[in-house]
């Protein structure tokens, strides 16, 4: 009988083959013959559509003992290729492991998920149990819910219960969160609810480990997952829910190599699966605003923060007002008010956006920017590694260079980042111990022994960047400095306000979560001191509803759907003459509007030239299948690489 196989790999078709004297079903997991090689295939549910060439028709080689992939899972994967124009061997490639299936794993890996703790009893707000029974409704079929509860309302538990009752009916379920860094405070919470241990998916967990989650997963054996973006291709063979926790967080938009956001994508899987869906959030994304107030989306609320703490307060600094002496960056104003703080026993952070020392290193003879040599962006100084780095391609250079008439360049280092803060905060606060916060200092082994120190108060100062805004829990945290509240992206990305209203609320939302007063500094130059108050108001939909009508009024996503093409080439010439080429090219087959070429913002990225094309167009998936066919029948010249961003986020 002749069968249709998928193949990890480039193709965007299943491939033909004999299944011999084997019984295959759908989602079966084959070895097959391929070229030279054997390869891990799927029995997938059509054949390729055009079969003009007659290729010899090659025989299954076995079948692997594993259960199928169910054929909700291949129905989402062939969508999934098809919206993101990713090809479907590619598609199917996400869901295995580096091309494999893992048929056998020695049973003793899969104890530590059975172990039963003493279950723990919680006590629900009223406001949390009028939540959970809402999403309790229809909770045997899709639909997508939004939990909406300010930071540290207590969301988690509410659909712990939730995901508890799903469990107890014999199905699976997946947490999907967007940083990994936060997953262990995470996975000490739910072992004590549950009284049993999560398995944890990211890219950066053992092969062995690997191993045994994809085969716990695909037998039932595991029954939760919590995971990152690539945890929403899990093989689970009987999953009942799926929870996107944080849902406005950008990371979970993957952009780079295979382009999709894990968001949207977890919502139409749940779609193919036909299970409930639910997305948790302090403030929503835009997109989920505007499927709330169309009703697509059904929602609860949860407004009153755990033990009836209180949102912190703000206070706006116009450092326009004050004189700053040369080369420090806290003002008089805010070095009292901390002093204040610090006698309370608050805990302080400082928080800006920038790592490393300074942002621009540039000669005061020669006057020249350090630029890195592979990316058209200037190398942040880093003083404590002592070097300049470029925070794209992670390009090293040293301070030494050769300047006019054969001297060495002397830099001089303009604007702060977080180490030169610290530095500041050195002088002004000599007895207080402090710390940076930033993916140079935390992403380490002994990253876990620095935050119980923050968690326990041992640090009074933090000095952060925005990685500390994403869910961490530090309950003597009163008083937080917004160094220079950065509006500055506003205007060049259309997400420019959104992002920086997730940012500060988030940002905020770490401050006084034990109970006590506590307060957020704003230093600016800013002179529209309404940016600020939209952006900090403690109702976050006066923001959203604004902010969406002058998307509807721009026609901006979410009410059109935009696509990113962008063409990269180290040959800079031909990368122009292709774009054109290949503007006009698709602007006679596509019935959008069809924006570009024009130079990215960030023009060269590791050696790389780039231009960007934008389409706009419909929200049909009509856009994605003219699109499709166009680019398959354009021949690129060689060296000339295309990829495409369904949905993008950055336009850099
Ligand atoms: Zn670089
Ligand atoms: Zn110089």
């Amino acid at each position: 009988m002749k069968v249709p196989i998928l193949v990890p790999n480039i193709f965007d078709h299943p491939f033909t083959y004999e299944s011999g004297k084997l019984n295959l079903k759908l989602g079966e997991y084959v070895i097959i013959p391929f070229g030279k090689s054997k390869l891990t295939g799927v029995v997938w549910d059509e054949f390729e559509k055009e079969n003009k060439k007659e290729f010899l028709i090659k025989n299954v080689i076995s079948k692997l003992n594993i259960s199928p992939l169910n054929k909700n899972t291949i129905s989402f994967l062939n969508w999934f290729s098809k919206y993101n124009l990713i090809p479907k061997g590619m598609a199917l490639k996400l869901s295995l492991l580096s091309g494999e299936a893992i048929e056998d794993v020695d049973i003793k890996n899969f104890e530590k998920f059975e172990t039963n703790f003493k279950e723990k009893f919680f006590d629900l707000t009223e406001e949390q149990d009028k939540a959970l029974n809402e999403i309790n409704k229809e909770n045997n079929k899709f639909r997508v819910h939004v939990l909406q509860g300010t930071t540290s309302s207590g969301k988690t538990i509410v659909y712990f219960a939730a995901l508890k009752a799903i469990i107890n009916k014999g199905f699976q379920g997946l947490i999907m969160l967007p940083e990994i860094g936060l997953t262990k405070q995470f996975e000490e919470k739910f072992k004590e609810f549950f009284g049993f241990n999560p398995a944890i998916w990211h890219s950066r967990i053992t092969k062995k480990n690997k191993k045994t989650i994809w085969n716990g997963v695909s037998t039932g054996k595991i029954k939760v997952v919590i995971g990152a973006r690539s945890s929403l291709f899990l093989p689970f063979k009987n999953l009942g829910t799926i929870i996107v926790d944080e849902e406005h967080d950008q990371s979970y938009k993957q952009d780079e190599g295979i382009i999709y956001n894990a968001r949207d994508m977890a919502i139409s899987r749940a779609s193919f699966q036909n299970i409930p869906i639910n997305l948790i959030t302090a403030v929503p994304s835009l997109e989920t605003f505007e499927n709330i107030k169309s009703k697509k989306y059904k929602i609860s609320k949860i407004l009153s923060r755990f033990r009836n703490a209180s949102l912190p307060n703000y206070e706006i600094i116009d450092l326009n007002k004050i004189k700053l002496s040369a080369k420090t960056w806290i003002s008089q104003d805010v070095i009292e008010k901390v002093t204040k703080h610090l006698e309370k026993k608050d805990q302080i952070l400082f928080f800006l956006n920038r790592r490393g020392f300074a942002p621009f290193a540039f000669c005061k003879k020669c006057l020249n920017n350090y630029l890195c040599p592979n990316c058209s962006i200037h190398l942040v100084y880093h003083k404590n590694n002592k070097n300049l780095l470029c925070h794209y391609c992670g390009y090293k250079g040293n301070l030494k260079r050769k300047c006019i008439s054969d001297d060495i360049c002397d830099f001089v280092f303009s604007g702060p980042g977080v180490e030169r803060i610290a530095e500041e905060i050195k002088k002004i606060f000599p007895n207080q111990k402090h710390i940076i916060f930033s993916s140079d200092t935390m992403n380490k082994k002994s990253s876990s022994k620095i935050l119980e120190k923050i968690v326990n108060n041992k640090i009074p100062i933090i000095i952060g960047t925005q990685l500390i805004s994403k869910g961490f829990h530090f309950p003597n945290l009163n008083c937080i400095v917004v160094v220079d509240i950065d509006l500055s992206s506003q205007g060049h990305d259309l997400r420019g306000a959104e992002k920086n209203l997730q940012l500060y609320h988030q940002l905020a939302g770490r401050a006084g979560r034990a109970g006590k007063p506590a307060t957020v500094y704003f230093q600016t130059y800013n002179l529209n001191k309404n940016v600020i108050f939209d952006i900090t108001n403690k109702n976050p939909d006066i923001f959203l509803k604004k902010e969406l009508e002058l998307r509807k009024k721009n026609s901006l996503p979410p009410y059109q759907r935009f696509i990113s093409l962008i063409l990269t080439s180290n040959d800079e010439r031909k990368l122009q003459k292709q774009s054109i080429k290949f503007k006009n090219y698709i602007h006679s087959k596509l019935d959008c509007l069809v924006l570009g070429p024009v130079n990215a913002p960030i023009y060269k990225i590791r050696k790389n030239f780039r231009v960007r094309l934008l389409i706009r167009g419909n929200k049909s998936l009509k856009v994605q299948d003219s699109l499709n066919l166009s680019i398959k029948n354009f021949k690129f010249d060689k060296g000339i690489k295309l990829s495409v961003d369904v949905d993008p986020i950055s336009f850099n």
